[in-house]
């Protein structure tokens, strides 16, 4: 039995960043080099991400995905997802990464238990990897998918966030090359949340567009029913692939609104768009049982009423949610903090 928040949505999806550290800048998440990084001392031991999963899991969460920053930059991630996969309360182990370091890792993640992954990869062009990500780790991106393919292919998707004049162009090809790999891609729309400092809706390829174009080249993609808090909607060729949309921007999902963030240092968001959050590391740490704490945790989410991504919706004159002022006050409003 799911715990409902004040709009009747249940608390079962749990985004957990293990680390707030990245090896790329995607312009559109860390378009900074250098940032104030949560204290080490502050971030939580798998030990004590274990304690607090089953406290969520005890309130009914059934799904855990693994973010960061760069999940996989977590010395010895296996053994977490090792404690995370024997939970018999969760139905779903995934995690999202960047790809870099997934070549040599797909294989022991696979074997401690990881259900599904996803992969990001905005462009099939080095030269848009280097103005994008400001790295030259394309080719290890693509050699992590390759591995991914073979050791978690159930369910393996591609993200690619879409941004007008970057990698509009690709939409057809980046299908082409996830359908290569057995993957679907999830073409994301850009988005003003976090160190998006340069968003405009200028540069937002919508949910339309992207459909228009892809019916352009490949025949008009019929819709594929979704659960009602999936956060892509999907879509078939007439050629029987499927691709989906997450258009967070254009046509937001927050009335079924599922998902939970905790940041690796124990702060936990009701939604990526939230100012402020709850403290669970403090009284964690100040020795409280498990049933205490999803006590905690219970009575936050009965008062939880936000719907970001709505709420930006209706904002004339658009632009991005917070500048770097802003943004250096509290790390934890940045995307890399939260977990996306
Ligand atoms: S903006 Fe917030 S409420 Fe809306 S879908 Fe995203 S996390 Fe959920």
């Amino acid at each position: 039995m799911h715990l409902l928040d004040l709009r009747s949505r249940p608390l079962a999806n749990l985004r957990l960043s293990v680390t707030d550290r990245c090896n790329l800048r995607c312009s559109y998440c860390m378009p900074e080099e250098s940032y104030q990084w949560l204290p080490k001392q502050d971030i939580l031991t798998f030990e004590e991400i274990d304690r607090l999963v089953d406290a969520f899991t005890s309130l009914g969460v059934d799904r855990v995905r693994l973010t960061g920053g760069e999940p996989l930059l977590r010395q010895n991630l296996p053994v977490l997802i090792g404690l995370l996969a024997k939970k018999t309360a969760l139905g779903d182990v995934a995690l999202t990464t960047n790809g870099v370091l997934l070549a040599d890792l797909a294989q022991p993640l696979a074997q401690a238990g990881l259900r599904r992954i996803t992969v990001s990869l905005d462009t099939l062009r080095p030269g848009t990897f280097h103005a994008l990500t400001k790295r030259d780790d394309h080719a290890r991106v693509l050699a992590g998918i390759q591995a991914a393919a073979r050791w978690l292919p159930r369910d393996l998707k591609l993200d690619s966030v879409i941004i007008k004049g970057v990698n509009d162009d690709e939409l057809c090809d980046l299908l082409d090359f996830a359908n290569e790999y057995g993957a679907e891609v999830r073409f994301i729309e850009y988005m003003d949340v976090g160190g998006a400092t340069a968003w405009s809706a200028e540069r937002v390829v919508s949910l339309q567009t992207i459909l228009d174009t892809l019916a352009a080249r490949f025949g008009t993609p019929q819709v594929v029913a979704t659960p009602g808090n999936a956060t892509a909607q999907r879509f078939r060729l007439p050629d029987g692939r499927t691709f989906g949309v997450i258009a967070s921007t254009t046509q937001p999902f927050c009335d079924a609104c599922d998902r939970s963030r905790l940041t690796a240092d124990g702060m936990w968001y009701m939604c990526l768009y939230a100012r402020g959050g709850l403290d669970l590391r403090g009284p964690l740490r100040a020795g409280l049982s498990t049933l205490e704490l999803a006590q905690h945790i219970a009575a936050t989410w009965r008062r939880r009423d936000k719907r970001g991504a709505m709420e930006r919706l209706g904002i004339a004159d658009r632009g991005p949610m917070l500048d770097r002022p802003a943004l250096a006050q509290d790390p934890h409003l940045e995307m890399h903090t939260r977990g996306g």
